[in-house]
């Protein structure tokens, strides 16, 4: 029937803290698929490449739908850049197959992409993801025409703003809980070429950061900045700002659709500790040299993929793995908590080098829970070490939710009900759409699904 089924332990967040067992369906056709979505049997849900970094993908003691079998590409069209794809087509794939110069120069490219491109079509659906380029185009559900769903009652639904209205603006950001995606339509962004014109500028304190976001957006289509947390007092805040934009010419060759190389083995202790943290954000610093810029002109994938260099990287926090807070607060008052935020974390000194600064813009997400909204967004990598980490997490939870922001789910492995229902106040009517047959642990986590 073009279904395989195993029991496993290996599927783990990305953040590697959370690890269950899990009855695994692995269908190798959009049939095969809905006919696993309407299986009789417990509880089941949708999962793609598995970079979501807490439980969103995981449904601990029950079922994950795998959808990496889905991987065919239905149709494009050159003339209107309209993709339609399988959804456990990859960003990467996507890339490869349509990133391509063009006669008369320019190309083709995702209009939005998280920082990873090993992301599956129906897992950035399904969290409604963001990039550097949120200014511009806003998350990644406002390019989406339409999706196909299989919902456990058997009923495979085409949904797009005009079909199924609802019931799209559920599944987009919906977390998968809305029923198994099958197939999407995507639009596609024409851009001028496929090379990156990129600078990089030191700057000495968030107000820096802040003055170079507005000075950057008109101009530039990606904008994000690096942040030492360890830095207190009047450096608080200090970075790199990054900011980019697609440029005429060729760039590099594509970048392969798997990494080119991987940790295959998990230290016995995290290689991010205080003593690696200290040494790394310094010499970090350091790398601009005194000029404090950098400007190149080369291919996307160092600018907007660098993490993907290096496949498995999450296994240098060791065994017990990691957390990422990401959290986004208002802009009317976002450099005063993203300083409160920051002081916190140098004073824990608990962070780890992989921090992002980055504003959203004011385009509305499309979906019911999509986590983007106009304001601030930090993001950043803590090893677990158990309480003391869990204790630091909250106060950032706090701090958040005080300032009427929101965390990202996609990054979560710990807020509680009380800061979801907080930052998603459409969770009520969203939780109308849910297929009853689909749970997540996030979702019992924090009371979407009982
Ligand atoms: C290095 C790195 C950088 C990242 N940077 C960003 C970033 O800049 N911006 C951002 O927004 N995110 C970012 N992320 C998070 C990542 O983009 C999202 O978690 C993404 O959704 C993962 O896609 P996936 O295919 O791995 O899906 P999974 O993680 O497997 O699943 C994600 C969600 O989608 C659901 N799902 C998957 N497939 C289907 C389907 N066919 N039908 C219905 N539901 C489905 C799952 O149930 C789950 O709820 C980053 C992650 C990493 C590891």
């Amino acid at each position: 029937m073009g279904v395989t089924a195993v029991t496993s332990r290996d599927h783990l967040g990305w953040g590697r803290n959370l690890r269950a067992e899990h009855r695994v369906s692995r269908p190798s056709t959009v049939r095969a698929a809905a006919v696993c979505a309407a299986a009789p049997g417990g509880p089941r849900l949708g999962h793609g490449l598995g970079r979501s970094y807490g439980d969103v993908a995981l449904n601990p003691g029950a079922g994950l739908i795998e959808t990496r079998g889905l991987d065919r590409f239905v149709s494009f069209d050159p003339a209107t850049g309209i993709l339609e794809a399988e959804a456990g087509v990859t960003l990467a794939e996507v890339l490869a197959v349509l990133a391509r110069p063009e006669a008369g120069g320019g190309g083709w490219f995702l209009p939005v992409t998280p920082g990873t491109r090993f992301v599956t079509l129906g897992g950035a659906a399904a969290n409604d993801v963001h990039g550097k380029n949120h200014h511009r185009t806003g998350s990644f559900g406002r390019h989406l025409l339409s999706l196909e769903l299989a919902r456990s009652d058997g009923r495979v639904l085409t949904c797009s703003p005009t079909e199924n209205a609802d019931l799209f603006a559920a599944t987009i950001g919906g977390l998968g809980l809305t029923g198994l995606i099958l197939r999407l339509r995507l639009a596609m962004m024409r851009v001028e070429g496929l090379a990156m014109e990129a600078e990089d500028i030191a700057f000495g304190s968030l107000e820096g950061y802040f003055a170079l976001t507005a000075e950057s957006e008109a101009e530039w289509d990606y904008t994000a900045a690096w942040v030492d947390c360890l830095a207190t007092g009047e450096a608080l805040g200090r970075g790199i700002f990054s900011r980019s934009r697609h440029a005429a010419g060729q760039g590099a060759a594509p970048p392969p659709t798997v990494p080119r190389c991987s940790l295959a083995l998990t230290p016995p202790l995290s290689m991010v500790n205080g003593l690696s943290l200290r040494a790394f954000n310094a010499a970090y610093r350091r790398r601009l040299g005194s000029s404090g810029r950098s400007h190149t002109i080369g291919g996307y994938e160092k600018v907007l993929y660098p993490l993907d260099a290096i496949g498995g990287w999450n296994r240098l926090y060791g065994p017990r793995g990691f957390h990422q807070f990401q959290g986004v607060v208002p802009p009317s008052d976002a450099a005063a908590v993203v300083a409160g935020l920051l002081r916190e974390i140098a004073r824990s000194e608990q962070g780890s080098p992989l921090v992002v600064l980055k504003g959203f813009g004011g385009l509305a997400s499309p979906g019911m829970l999509s986590f983007p909204m106009e304001g601030t967004t930090l993001a950043l990598d803590f090893p677990a070490k158990g309480l003391d980490t869990l204790r630091l997490l909250a106060r950032l939870e706090a701090i958040t939710v005080e300032a009427q922001g929101r965390l990202y789910p996609a990054k979560d492995s710990v807020m509680a009900a009380e800061t979801f229902a907080a930052g998603y106040p459409a969770a009520g009517a969203f939780a109308e759409w849910i297929d009853p047959a689909f749970s997540s642990g996030f979702a019992r986590r924090v009371g979407l699904v009982r």
